[in-house]
């Protein structure tokens, strides 16, 4: 894996070149396909509202009410708002001081956030895909998390997501749902909202298939969100009055149609050229090897070579080339230290409804063809 470092450099390439195509051809000329859309939906009478206090009284209370039904929550639970879902998830570890924390998702990774908060606790820190494993690894101590979604958009079997509930309450074990996109995702596929699970606590992440500023929403027992803000606070991981404002409306516009639409398109999006072009470079290279799925509301490059190493190397010269060559913003290349390496495409970012199918696919298969082929 790519040293943080490194991780920092690549970050720092993607927003010089961003800017370049900002400069050159305008907002119009990028098309952000990372599912991080972003958002900010406030009105006029909102910016009056945006004082320290004033601001902190009002959104407070509107994204406890939105979010509350956003989330499944009822009236002994309470929502409140982070400035990243990564922040919830430390201020949570930092509060609770879990002796360990088992992490049951439906495909590994998890997201780095989890483990990096376990260090700074010393909590002991284990995740497995495997749900025999994790069952047998609850007691007391634990807190147990389950993600909903992984940021590759894996989402985890209703069945077993019972199991680790029904196993948490009966050791007495809290349960945190780490629901980034999950809280929406798993709604396409008919799951209900982690709460209403029986889980104790849940976040998700306020641009993630929502038009909202990114964002940790944290909703659950009251005694225990009240306790995870206080010590959130404490380091001001809290979100203030303009991200408030933001998640508030973001919340109150949010249309699972819209979601369901790009969830549509992804299931009609033809993926056989990337197929042809797949057997294409395997004769010119025995090593290269095109892993790709479909996502739920799109798909994923999970793997363009056999060697680890070179694989991550190859993913994100193909996201540097997407971006220059066709204005694609992807994860990959504009993500965070530690996010994901695949090459996600997600088309429930409002840019893409500006670009066809056949675009994004040419996009693709050049930008591969390029890294492979170079003369
Ligand atoms: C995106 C994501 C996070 C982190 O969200 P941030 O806003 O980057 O802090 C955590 N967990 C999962 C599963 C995610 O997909």
């Amino acid at each position: 894996m790519p040293s943080d470092y490194e991780e920092f450099l690549r970050l720092e390439k993607a927003r010089k070149i961003i800017l370049e195509i900002l400069n050159e051809k305008g907002r119009e000329g990028l098309y952000d396909l990372s599912g991080l859309s972003g958002g900010f939906l406030i009105t006029e009478e909102d910016k009056n509202l945006l004082n320290t206090y004033i601001g902190a009284s009002y959104f407070a209370e509107k994204v406890d009410e939105y979010g509350l039904k956003h989330l499944g929550g009822d009236e002994d639970d309470k929502c409140v708002a982070f400035n990243r879902t990564s922040s919830a998830i430390l201020a949570t570890i930092l509060a609770l001081k879990p002796k360990k924390v088992v992490h049951y998702l439906p495909e590994l990774p998890g997201h780095p956030s989890i483990e990096r908060s376990c260090k700074i606790t010393n909590a002991e820190y284990f995740e497995s895909d495997n749900i025999e494993e994790i069952l047998n690894k609850i007691d007391k101590d634990s807190l147990v998390v389950i993600t909903g979604s992984t940021m590759d958009l894996k989402v985890v079997e209703l069945e077993n997501f019972k199991k680790v509930i029904d196993e948490a309450k009966n050791k007495g074990a809290i349960v945190f749902v780490d629901d980034a996109s999950g809280a929406r995702v798993r709604l396409l596929f008919n799951q209900p909202p982690a709460l209403k699970l029986g889980a104790d606590l849940v976040v998700t992440s306020t641009d993630k298939l929502m038009e909202g500023p990114r964002g940790g929403l944290l909703a659950g027992k009251k005694e225990l969100v009240d306790k995870i803000y206080i010590e959130g606070t404490k380091f001001g991981l809290e979100a203030q009055p303009p991200l408030l404002a933001g998640i508030y409306r973001a919340l109150e516009n949010f249309n699972l149609e819209r979601v369901k639409k790009a969830f549509e398109r992804a299931k009609n999006f033809d993926l056989s050229k990337i197929e042809q072009l797949n057997k294409e470079l395997k004769k010119v290279d025995t090593n290269i090897e095109i892993v790709y799925e479909k996502t739920p509301t799109g798909f994923a490059i999970k793997r363009v070579y056999k060697n680890d190493e070179v694989n991550i190397k190859k993913l994100v010269e193909i996201g540097f080339n997407l971006l220059k060559n066709f204005g694609i913003i992807t994860i990959t290349v504009a993500g965070m230290p530690g996010a994901s390496k695949s090459l996600r495409i997600d088309l429930t970012s409002k840019d893409a409804e500006r670009i066809s199918d056949d675009y994004i696919i040419k996009a693709i298969t050049e930008s591969i063809k390029s890294v492979f082929c170079q003369p």
